[in-house]
């Protein structure tokens, strides 16, 4: 049985191995497919370090093969999604009961091992059952969808205000997607044309580049008023002060990835509009929330390129991936089917 485990920065090994229910509360589970991060590829370079070793794979779904006695909700046979973080159990938070504010949360693939694998086995509350109506593509987005509505949750926004999306990449498009569901007005900037063009696709109005009219056409967007709000898109090669210089007085910028990101940020904005600055990396506890709002239509993944692979070689992929002409892979959902 297949499992891919990294040892060391870009020392991916697939070592046969085999698993088996050993406590009540667990499922078996045939990963059926998995969509490649950035958060992978990082791991995969060593710009993340995990504790090694570790299995790779973040984002993956797939069958329930075998059910332990005490789990409850889940079913042999049923799909399930499954959950990218835990909470710490060691936090402040985590201690007092508050698993959903724990500030340390574990990342699949970094702090316990991910999903590129044949099998997993794990606690049934650590799977989410999908209805029907959710299929396997958005049911792989439904991290980066978490991260999209917990970013709304905390700007704490109101129907009809103005928000900077920048970078409109998969998950920057996404991001714009969730603001629009909720009646916010997402304004996109990107300097890739396909970007701007999937951006009118999801029926998002007000789409620029980066260039010398850029300002001016926040203004206009804006009623003069500049945003309300700017959120950063960690994998935007963007400069970072873009999210900054957009917002208006005393507003709030976030900057969202479950990746490292490395641009450097110019203070003076912060300083002279008082701004409050944030990062969201995870959507932990939000999956329930995500699966309903799918089911009422809030994401499409239609404007999404994508590849899915039956066959595939996982160290040329993230070596791809991680080469500086990826860019356009970036914007593409690259799906492995994982068939026995
Ligand atoms: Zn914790």
């Amino acid at each position: 049985m297949d499992n891919w485990v990294l040892k060391g920065p870009q020392t991916l090994i697939n070592e046969q191995s085999s698993v088996n229910i050993t406590s009540p509360t667990q499922v078996k589970v045939k990963v059926s497919h998995l969509l490649l991060t950035d958060f992978d590829a990082q791991l995969f370079t060593g710009a993340e370090e995990p504790a090694y070793p570790k299995t790779i794979g973040r984002a993956a779904v797939g069958i329930v093969t075998e059910v332990g006695e005490n789990c409850y909700g889940v079913e042999k046979n049923a799909r399930v999604y499954f959950e990218p973080t835990r909470p710490c159990g060691h936090c402040l938070a985590c201690l007092s009961g508050k698993t959903r504010e724990c500030t340390s949360v574990l990342q699949a693939g970094k702090d316990f091992d991910g999903f590129l694998r044949d099998f997993v086995v794990c606690e049934y509350s650590e799977v989410a059952p999908l209805p029907d109506s959710v299929d396997d593509i958005h049911a792989l987005c439904i991290e980066t969808i978490g991260i999209a509505e917990n970013i709304y949750d905390k700007l704490n926004l109101q129907a009809g205000q103005r928000v900077a999306v920048v970078g409109a990449d998969f998950s920057g498009n996404i991001i714009a997607q969730v603001l629009q569901y909720h009646k916010v007005i997402p304004i996109i900037i990107d300097n890739n044309p396909a970007h701007l063009e999937k951006a009118k696709k999801c029926g998002m109005y007000y789409s620029f580049t980066a260039d010398d009219d850029l300002n001016a056409n926040i203004l206009n967007a804006t009623g003069g008023h500049l945003c309300d709000a700017a959120v950063y898109s960690g994998n935007s090669r963007l400069p970072l002060s873009l999210s900054t210089r957009l917002v208006g007085q005393g507003k709030t910028v976030v900057i969202s990835s479950i990746a490292s990101v490395t641009a450097p940020m110019d203070a003076r904005d912060i300083l002279t509009k008082n701004l409050t600055v944030f990062g969201v990396s995870n959507a932990y506890d939000y999956t329930d929330a995500v699966i309903n709002m799918i089911i009422h239509g809030a994401v499409t993944t239609d404007v999404f390129e994508k590849e899915i692979l039956t066959e595939y070689d996982p160290v040329a992929l993230f070596k791809e991936r991680c080469s500086p002409a990826s860019n356009v892979k970036k914007s593409k959902m690259t799906v492995l089917k994982m068939i026995l």
